[in-house]
């Protein structure tokens, strides 16, 4: 006889997991089925925690061999790339295991195996040796994910051309990488390896990095990574890829149709994810799909297909780990007959490069798009005394307001911990906050946090110390 569940979650990364452990907190007997052997999705584990931990190893590794200028006499700096990708993994294994122990805590059933349907209310679960189990549910929660995309034709070997996967596990330090797309990922795993040591260049077919960004921040940006060592080419496309005995040589176009080739060690490849929805049998029960195979879902997260639902990566929208979460939350609680929901005019954006990029509501380009009318308020970390204590004081903090209601409808941030300083305004725009709102309130002295302050001081020009 088959195990009867209530909900079941196939999928156990930051949308599934997070999920299950809420349906299990809601009084529901839930199960988890992971494929990947270990839990926490593309984020715990190829994704933002070894990224994270690579950033902050590969930050340290710079600013060590720059101590003697600060007064800190050190002996010769020097890279242990194997130590150093120890360190990561442990950082992964920590905090996957984390997730095992959470499930334990709350009692949901965790499966290892590949989960697809045999109909709307039985899923298969086929473990790596082939074995199949079968268990029943009342509903279903799909947070399958995602996954790397390649340019046509081109396969990652992972080894010279790879995905972020690939990238995080590479044996030696790259003479010369090629990455190709300068969207956050590439660029968070370009500084990575140019801090330890390799020559890298970005390769965009547009004519600006991080699309989607506010464009002065962008273009702010783009001027830091060029001044840390990073080369740009935009307006350029790659034509092909080809491997050779050294690495692989890249062919690119750029908009006047001059060709430029690149022989290098490693091709980064980071043109986009793509969703997770082929190996789930979903034609047997009939789950529309999007034209980018998106599973569609309504405001509910349920699919067409009445007691089955999904979040994260798989569905619409930023390919997030907090939004997949916040989705996770919300569908559980939905699942239970509460009215969970997720507010998408306010979900942060955040690129941990040095110094972080972060981004929450509205940019200039969609203000003026829509047209509406607003302020800007801005404040640079030159005039940060923090920022400037510490060295630290490259960007600037810009704040949207409503024109006539200074209601914040954006903020855009490049600077010391702005990943960080991000959340106060998130919380200011959840309760509706102005721009007068945070201005009126106390910062402590000497933070970041101040230009924030200071920023919104600026919205209706009264920002002290600029
Ligand atoms: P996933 O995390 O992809 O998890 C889906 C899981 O489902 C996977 O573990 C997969 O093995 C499993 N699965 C798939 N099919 C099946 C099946 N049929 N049966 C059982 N299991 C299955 N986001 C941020 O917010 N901040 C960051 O700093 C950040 N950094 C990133 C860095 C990199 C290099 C990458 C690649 C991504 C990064 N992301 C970041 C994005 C983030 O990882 C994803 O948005 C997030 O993991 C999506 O969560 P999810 O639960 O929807 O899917």
């Amino acid at each position: 006889m088959s195990d009867k569940f209530q909900a079941v979650v196939i999928g156990g990364g930051p949308g599934g997991y997070v999920c299950a452990i809420r349906l299990a907190q809601l009084g529901l007997k839930t199960a988890c089925i992971e494929s990947r052997g270990s839990l926490g999705g593309t984020c715990l584990n190829v994704g933002c925690i070894p990224s994270k931990n690579l950033l902050n190893l590969s930050e340290n590794y710079h600013k060590a061999q720059n101590f003697s200028k600060l007064g800190i006499e050190v002996g010769e700096v020097k890279l242990n790339l194997q130590k150093m990708m120890k360190n990561k993994e442990k950082a992964v294994t920590v905090l996957t295991k984390g997730v095992e122990f959470l499930f334990k805590k709350n009692k949901v059933a965790y499966f290892k195996g590949t989960g697809s349907f045999k109909s709307a209310d039985k899923i298969s679960i086929l473990d790596d040796q082939k074995k199949e189990t079968i268990i029943e549910t009342e509903k279903t929660v799909i947070s399958t994910g995602s996954v790397a995309v390649s340019l046509p034709g081109i396969e990652f070997d992972e080894k010279i051309i790879v995905s972020s996967t690939g990238a995080l596990t590479l044996q030696s330090v790259p003479k010369k990488m090629v990455v190709v797309g300068g969207g956050y990922i590439g660029l968070e795993m370009g500084s990575v390896w140019s801090r330890l040591g390799a020559e890298v260049h970005v390769v965009e077919f547009l004519d600006h990095i991080t699309p989607g960004m506010d464009r002065e921040i962008a273009s702010e940006f783009m001027k830091i990574l060029k001044k840390q060592g990073i080369n740009f080419h935009m307006q350029t496309k790659v034509e092909g890829i080809t491997k050779n005995t050294n690495g692989a040589s890249v062919s690119t176009s750029d908009k006047d149709g001059k060709k430029l080739n690149f022989d290098c060690d490693v091709v980064l490849i980071s043109v986009g994810r793509k969703p997770n929805t082929n190996n789930l049998n979903l034609e047997a029960i009939g789950v529309e799909l999007d034209e980018k195979k998106r599973i569609i879902t309504n405001k509910s997260f349920q699919t067409n297909v009445s007691n089955v639902y999904a979040i994260g990566d798989v569905i619409d929208g930023p390919m997030l780990a907090h939004k997949a979460e916040d989705e996770g939350i919300a569908v559980a609680e939905n699942i239970a007959g509460q009215s969970g929901h997720v507010n998408y005019d306010i979900i942060p954006g955040v690129v941990y490069t040095t110094p972080e990029v972060a981004s929450i509501g509205k940019t200039e380009e969609q203000l003026k798009e829509a047209n509406t009318k607003y302020k800007i308020g801005k404040f640079s970390f030159m005039a940060n005394s923090r920022a400037k204590a510490i060295d630290e004081a490259e960007g600037f903090v810009k704040i949207l307001a409503d024109e006539k209601t200074d209601k914040i409808l954006g903020a855009h941030l490049i600077g010391p911990h702005a990943g960080e300083l991000i959340g106060e305004i998130g919380v200011a725009m959840e309760f509706g906050a102005s721009a007068e709102d945070i201005a009126r309130t106390c910062h402590a002295h000497p933070t970041f946090s101040e230009a924030v302050k200071e920023a919104a001081l600026s919205v209706d020009k009264r920002a002290i110390h600029s």
